[in-house]
């Protein structure tokens, strides 16, 4: 895209929904898991702060993904009363720059984007390190999120039925009802009774203590740890963090905002024991190596993924002529 010619494109919410599926948001996500692991793509430090005004918190993501020449940041945050306006109450733009000037290029609306690169993240980590026979799918989970990580976790695997829990068993029935259209058998279970079912299993919660405990997960399972994104939240016991092998999207997110933190906070699980997805991806490491391994994926979040799929958004208005053009 030549933007110094073109001037600014802006790509709205209904419009990335309109362009960016579940397919393309996957290949971004691999793509950029691979870049940042072979040095070719690098977040930069995040920036997240209490406003101190309407109980908001606010903050950016950013980064530069060299293979790709995408730049940009993700700006945005979480305003809890927002639900009251109709509104959502995570709120996020991208704004992507032409890395050979500095020139604003896109801004991206950020809400739809983040919630399928979510999912694009633990398929991705489906994909790359459950197993080919994997049946049952457990969700813990039933939020906003949780209806993307199940369509696109459904995808990966010849999934025959899902298995789901949730600490406010009111929110099932929508999981259910996605269940149902995507062609899914669906039983609500309790938490042990989903780690003896499932093959694979997601978690996508605020929690801030373990749902589900290491006695509870058979061995072959793979874990894709999605909610822990902050100091102090916590999914999953982390015994069985430390028992499993672990994977994530960035290193330094895992240790200090994602599942590992806890296990690493005390020493039980070392740097060195996690593997960037990337570098299964690239082919530098096996994944997993048995039929028996526990695998646990440790899904952060990172800004880079933002970018990459705001910059597929982009391009695909761009070419479809669809998005609205301002000069600069
Ligand atoms: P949501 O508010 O729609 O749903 C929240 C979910 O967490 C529901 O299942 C709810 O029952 C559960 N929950 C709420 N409070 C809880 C508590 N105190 N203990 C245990 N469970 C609790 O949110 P969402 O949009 O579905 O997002 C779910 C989580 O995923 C959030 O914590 C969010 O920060 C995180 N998230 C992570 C990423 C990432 O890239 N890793 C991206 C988006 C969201």
């Amino acid at each position: 895209m030549n933007t110094q010619t073109d001037g600014l494109l802006i790509v709205g919410e209904d419009l990335c929904e309109q362009l960016v599926g579940r397919s393309q948001a996957f290949d971004a996500v691999q793509s950029v898991f691979a870049a940042m692991a072979s040095g070719g793509a690098r977040n930069f430090p995040v920036i997240r702060e209490a406003l101190g005004y309407a109980d908001a918190l606010y903050g950016f993501k950013s980064g530069f993904d060299r293979d790709g020449q995408v730049l940009g940041v993700k700006s945005g945050g979480y305003w809890p009363g927002n639900a009251d306006k109709g509104l959502t109450n995570h709120q996020s733009t991208v704004f992507l720059f032409d890395p050979d000037t500095g020139q604003l290029s896109a801004l991206v609306g950020g809400n739809y984007l983040t919630a399928v690169r979510t999912a694009a993240s633990s398929a991705v980590s489906i994909a790359q390190l459950a197993r080919k026979d994997a049946k049952v799918l457990g969700m813990v989970g039933a939020g906003h999120q949780s209806a993307f990580q199940l369509r696109a976790a459904a995808e990966q695997r010849d999934f025959e039925k899902v298995v789901a829990w949730n600490p406010h068993p009111d929110m099932l029935p929508r999981l259910a009802a996605v269940a149902d259209e995507i062609g899914l058998e669906f039983e609500a279970v309790s938490q042990q009774e989903l780690g003896a079912q499932a093959d694979v299993i997601i978690t996508i919660t605020s929690a801030f203590e373990p749902l589900l405990m290491k006695d509870w997960i058979k061995p072959g399972t793979h874990l894709a740890c999605m909610g822990t994104d902050t100091k102090g939240k916590m999914e999953v016991d982390p015994e069985l963090v430390t028992s499993a092998t672990v994977f994530t999207d960035e290193v330094a997110q895992s240790l200090t905002i994602g599942e590992a933190q806890h296990a690493a906070g005390t020493g039980a699980l070392t740097e060195s024991a996690i593997t960037p997805i990337g570098a299964v991806i690239n082919g530098d490491h096996p994944g997993r190596t048995g039929a028996d391994e526990i695998t646990l994926f440790d899904g952060t979040g990172v800004g880079l993924q933002d970018l990459a799929v705001a910059s597929v958004a982009a391009r695909l208005a761009d070419e479809a002529g669809l998005a609205q053009r301002v000069a600069l």
